[in-house]
């Protein structure tokens, strides 16, 4: 039976091993942390590799998991947006996206990272495909012709794994990448993203805002309960010790008002903020040999149009496809012109989502008052020019891919 290791238990690591052990391919996952013991539906509670995160799931990504056979279940905990509305802070300009107009069910649905995690670990935790061995750190990667060797620490002492596929979700500062040799492109836009989950006087219909602020843009999108939001908001490196903290919460609530103004009516409650610094990573291959890089050790990209974890999981639905494709007439599952094949079939799409992502958070951070009528008007006329919006919507959702 073929084989494979996936170095890295994250979102994207579990997520590629179901898909994997649904194609009959056996999988050794090994994450440097601990997991929590089964929760079954106890109150969520957020773990360094799920977080106080919220992902929104593009209509792409939701199809994944329905095949999978995990939508059912996901759905119970995410929300879908029906509406989105891009506005910035003290300007005229906005634009308003409807699914009913689009025609789609939704523009796709937010989940708690918590939730999601959760799910995926019950899954993992329930395949017989997939053996997962948590806190064990990869300290070395070899490979030769036909195999690579993987060394981990587990209570201090090394362990040997081998297999002739490994892939690399080892995260933003991936060690498979640094041991691989492999460089990266590093950008740091010098923003922190706060992220909490706040409660509005207003009901969100299901509506997500995007805000663009002197701060920076601001995301508001919608989570289970009529009144609950999930807020994402990048501000300066630096800054944001005012924000974190109990004491804190009346400060957030009045700058998250201020900033948004009465849209979502008052912002009444805060739960606790966390900080994530941002940056974009790109590593410079993504198929070296045996070994895939994937998820955030292949791209890590700015929080600001909740791109990131669908663009990792279109590249693990087609990297699957090919590895399937290929076990069709062959038994070397890690041949390695395959995985550059798989590469090059994602080049675009990556790059597309990379520049699409960069370009959002740099033209709107600029306060020139040129750019900002320039701005505005583009917001209007993407409200207003037949043909643009099913584009971008579509976009948005994965569907281009
Ligand atoms: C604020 C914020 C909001 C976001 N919102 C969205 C959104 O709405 N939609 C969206 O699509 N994306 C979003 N993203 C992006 C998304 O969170 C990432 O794409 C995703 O988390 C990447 O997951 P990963 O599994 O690749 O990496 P990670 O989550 O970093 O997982 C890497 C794993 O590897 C393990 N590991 C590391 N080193 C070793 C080692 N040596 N040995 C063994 N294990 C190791 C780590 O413990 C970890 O579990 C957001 C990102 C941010 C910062």
């Amino acid at each position: 039976m073929p084989e494979a290791i996936i170095v890295g238990g994250g979102m994207v690591g579990l997520s590629l091993s179901l898909m994997l052990a649904q194609a009959k391919i056996k999988v050794k996952i090994l994450e440097a942390n601990r997991y929590p013991k089964d929760q079954g539906t106890a109150l969520v509670e957020y773990h360094s590799n799920f977080d106080a995160r919220n992902s929104a799931l593009s209509r792409r990504s939701i199809h994944i998991y329905q095949q999978l056979g995990l939508w059912t279940v996901l759905q119970q905990y995410a929300t879908p947006i029906l509406e989105v509305q891009i506005t910035e802070q003290d300007s005229f300009g906005h634009a308003t996206l409807r699914a009913e107009e689009e025609h789609v069910e939704s523009f796709g649905q937010v989940i708690e990272n918590a939730w999601l995690g959760r799910v995926l670990l019950q899954a993992v935790r329930q395949s017989s495909y997939v053996e997962l061995i948590d806190e064990v750190e990869v300290t070395a990667l070899t490979q030769n012709e036909s195999m690579v060797e993987i060394t981990a620490i587990q209570a201090g002492e090394p362990r040997v794994f081998h297999a002739p596929l490994a892939v690399a979700a080892d995260g933003r500062d991936s060690k498979c990448r640094e041991i691989l040799g492999v460089g990266a492109e590093y950008y740091d836009y010098e923003q922190v993203a706060l992220v909490t989950t706040v409660q509005t006087s207003k009901p969100h219909q299901n509506v997500g805002f995007e805000r663009f602020s002197p701060l920076g843009p601001l995301a508001l999108l919608p989570l289970p309960g009529e009144y609950r939001r999930s807020v994402v908001w990048p501000v300066k490196k630096g800054e944001e010790q005012q924000w974190l903290g109990e004491a804190n919460d009346a400060h957030f609530l009045a700058a998250l008002q201020h900033a948004y103004g009465d849209r979502a009516g008052r912002f009444e409650k805060t739960a606790p903020r966390f900080s994530y610094p941002l940056s974009q990573v790109l590593a410079e291959k993504q198929a070296i040999g045996r070994v895939v890089l994937m998820g955030n050790a292949a791209h890590t990209l700015h929080p600001v149009a909740g791109q990131g974890f669908n663009l990792c999981l279109r590249d693990a639905d087609v990297l699957v496809r090919y590895l399937t494709q290929h076990l069709q007439h062959h038994t070397d599952i890690g041949t390695p012109h395959v995985l550059l094949a798989y590469e090059k079939s994602r080049l675009k799409d990556q790059q597309r989502v990379i520049r699409f992502c960069d370009s959002v958070v740099k033209g709107f951070s600029n306060n020139h008052p040129i750019l900002k009528i320039a701005r505005n008007v583009g917001l209007l006329a993407f409200d207003r020019i037949p043909g643009i919006k099913p584009l971008v919507a579509s976009y948005a959702m994965g569907l281009k891919a």
